[in-house]
């Protein structure tokens, strides 16, 4: 037996060794295109991957359903891969889902060589050489996403020299990912649509909504510019709005815009193409670590890049634009420890809170930290947010429980609906619809790919009978219809008896009909630097930090206990304006 099996041994080891020579070490990767797949955020993504001499030659996506703007993540990733000759590089924070699919995409063509990762000549990391090891700007902006480049382009227009930096591979942040919606008194569309609003109506409703505790002096900014900002996106910077508006909760009115495809990627775009036609310079992968000050006033920014240290001297002043801290868990049951890993977050990786960590270290004044806000509709596996929920800001949706029961208003804060879901049986809300209204919100065309892969996970099911829909997630098919019958009353006579839903009510009638799934996920942190009406940070003692502005979901005291669906997008562009032309006209 033992004879055997040393036989075997040396046996095996005469073929590895056999193998080994007839591929050394430097044995090169067969030329060639070779397709691969994987699985992105919504569906497949399909690659071509060409190698030559060991190096990949080009990268050609030749199917892919990712959201629009994502497509930058995979061009993002194949300039590093053919940059670094590397297929295992790190994801794009922000498009995870994207960047994972389409790596395995290309792992996937790669296998298909036959040869094995190490065999890719290396090439190391080709941009530590591109940045020098300090810069001088008028104004230095840190954090790109749209808070930060409305301030950029701001002082740019005022004729400033801006450099933006920014810590991940590409812009945007939350912004990016938000349904970018803006809220608007007096605006175009609703005059069009006869719908009365002010400027005080739209302040009652921010105090109301964050329960008073706003700056009353910083709202009344908000709720006075917003109409501006938005004009100011619009002509100035070329943002495309659709030709309706949403019903944001806790507002009044129907007063929110929606930029091109409800979708984060139309703002985002066009602010980062005008601040390049101003000659904003962005600095991407550069992470601001701290600000540094001269006499007490706040001069330059000290970065990373690629673990280098990058000065950036800003001659007028420095605009902390980092956005919130809803990913960084520590943080976030530093100051709500109910806030802990058990929920998910809509926001980007991104949002760790590093400007007001850095802003706390000179003095600045933090307020309104502990309040943090969960969106009450997002994905129950991932917890994205969800557009295909955008149904029920067209008010056409009612939200179930288990039960078969409504439990909220629907048009509620976000605050409370999310509270309200946690009761429920599993923590979850089922918001069901019918075929008239998914025909007038048009949810499974503007956001198909999210539709598609939510039927496909078993979140969201189409069935044309309200049991069907009801038996697929065990709903008690009995009282929902029950209460559909309520509902219909409650529309014929033009008054909701159970929650006194807000805007006009529509009955459901046939199916198909709707029922998606989902959870309250961290969304937005109220907290933040205290700013003051100049957008100019504060210090503890109530004095003015010279040299650093803040603006965007960095700063607190705005919004109060809870922010309104679509004032974020209205505060960065008001803020950020703010603070980007008293960063211009500093000196
Ligand atoms: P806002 O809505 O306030 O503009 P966003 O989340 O959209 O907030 O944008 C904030 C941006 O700031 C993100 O792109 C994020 O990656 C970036 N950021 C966060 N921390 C840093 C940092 N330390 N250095 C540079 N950029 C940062």
């Amino acid at each position: 037996m033992k004879k055997i099996c040393s036989c075997l041994l040396v046996g095996l080891m005469a073929l590895s060794l056999a193998a080994c020579s007839s591929k050394p070490a430097t044995a090169t990767i067969k030329d060639g295109t070779y397709a691969g797949e994987g699985t992105g955020k919504n569906d497949k993504i399909a690659v071509e991957v060409t190698f030559k001499d060991s190096v990949i030659a080009g990268i050609e996506v030749t199917s892919e359903k990712e959201t629009p703007g994502f497509a930058e993540a995979m061009d993002q990733l194949t300039k590093t891969m053919m940059a670094e000759n590397k297929i295992e590089v790190d994801i794009i924070a922000g498009a995870t889902y994207t960047s994972d699919g389409f790596i395995e995409a290309v792992k996937d063509a790669f296998n298909k060589t036959g040869a094995t990762l190490d065999q890719l000549i290396a090439k190391g990391n080709s941009e530590s050489e591109e940045r020098e090891s300090s810069y001088t700007a008028d104004v230095v902006v840190i954090g790109a996403g749209g808070a930060g480049l409305s301030a950029a382009i701001t002082a740019a227009e005022a004729g400033a020299k801006v450099i933006v930096i920014e810590k991940m591979a590409m812009v945007g942040g939350n912004t990016l990912i938000s349904g970018a919606e803006m809220a608007a008194p007096n605006n175009w569309l609703q005059t069009s649509e006869n719908i009365e609003d002010s400027n005080d109506q739209f302040y009652q409703d921010i105090m109301k909504g964050g329960d008073n505790e706003s700056d009353p002096e910083l709202a009344r900014i908000l709720a006075d510019s917003s109409l501006a900002g938005a004009e100011w996106l619009r002509d100035d910077v070329n943002v495309i709005f659709e030709d309706y508006m949403l019903f944001f909760g806790g507002h009044s009115v129907k007063r929110s815009l929606v930029p091109l495809n409800a979708s984060g990627v139309e703002l985002v775009g066009k602010l980062e193409a005008k601040a390049k036609s101003l000659g904003v310079e962005i600095h991407t992968n550069t992470p601001a670590i701290e600000l540094l000050q001269e006499n007490g006033e706040v001069n330059a920014v000290k970065a990373n890049f690629n673990g280098k240290e990058v000065t950036y001297n800003a001659n007028n002043g420095v605009i902390l634009a980092t956005g919130g801290f809803g990913s960084n868990l520590d943080m976030r049951i530093k100051y709500n420890e109910a806030m802990d890993e058990k929920i998910l977050s809509t926001n980007t990786v991104g949002s760790t809170g590093d400007g007001i960590t850095m802003a706390e270290k000179i003095n600045a004044q933090l307020v309104d930290m502990p309040f943090i806000q969960t969106y009450p509709t997002c994905d129950p596996e991932r917890g994205t947010l969800l557009y295909v929920g955008d149904v029920r800001l067209d008010g056409r949706s009612i939200l179930v429980n288990l039960e078969g029961k409504r439990f909220v208003e629907e048009l509620e804060r976000r605050d409370v609906i999310s509270s309200a879901v946690v009761s429920q049986t599993g923590g979850v809300s089922y918001m069901f619809w019918d075929e008239a209204s998914m025909i007038a919100s048009k949810v499974n065309v503007k956001h198909k790919a999210e539709y598609d892969n939510l039927i496909e996970r078993g979140l969201l099911v189409k069935a044309n009978t309200l049991k069907e829909a009801a038996d697929f997630f065990g709903i008690n098919a009995e009282e929902l219809q029950k209460t559909v019958d309520n509902y219909n009353t409650y529309a014929a006579n033009g008054k909701d008896l159970e929650f006194n839903k807000r805007g006009e009510l529509t009955a459901f009638t046939d199916g198909p009909y709707y029922i998606m799934k989902s959870i309250p996920a961290i969304h937005h942190t109220m907290g933040g630097v205290k700013i003051n009406t100049e957008a100019q940070v504060m210090d503890v003692d109530g004095n003015i930090i010279k040299g650093l502005y803040a603006a965007g979901e960095v700063t607190g005291d705005i919004h109060g206990t809870n922010r309104l669906g679509s004032d974020a997008i209205a505060d960065i562009v008001v803020f950020g304006r703010i603070a980007g032309k008293n960063a211009a006209e500093a000196k």
